[in-house]
């Protein structure tokens, strides 16, 4: 049965936790950030699918528009 989960379009996405609206509008927490090189922008911002429960929250505060709700295959709502 597909579940509804945040997916970040990174292109629109800023990566930057310090000012990230979407991290702290999440109820559960599910939002963090990682260091990456390999990313243009030295890292991004993640969703754990474990704990996010879809609610949208996060769709509203982003400041990019970066955050869509999809519909995905529950086997693919899995820790990312
Ligand atoms: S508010 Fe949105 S665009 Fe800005 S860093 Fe967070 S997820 Fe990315
Ligand atoms: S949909 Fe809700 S629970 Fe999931 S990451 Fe966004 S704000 Fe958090």
């Amino acid at each position: 049965m597909p579940v509804l989960r945040p997916v970040i379009n990174k292109r629109r996405c800023s990566a930057m936790p310090d000012i990230c609206l979407a991290m702290p509008a999440c109820p559960v927490g599910a939002i963090g950030y990682v260091e990456d090189q390999e990313e243009p922008l030295g890292g991004r911002i993640v969703i754990d699918y474990a704990c996010c429960d879809g609610c949208g929250a996060c769709v509203t505060a982003c400041c990019g528009e970066a955050i869509e709700l999809r519909e995905l295959p529950a086997a693919e709502s899995t820790p990312i």
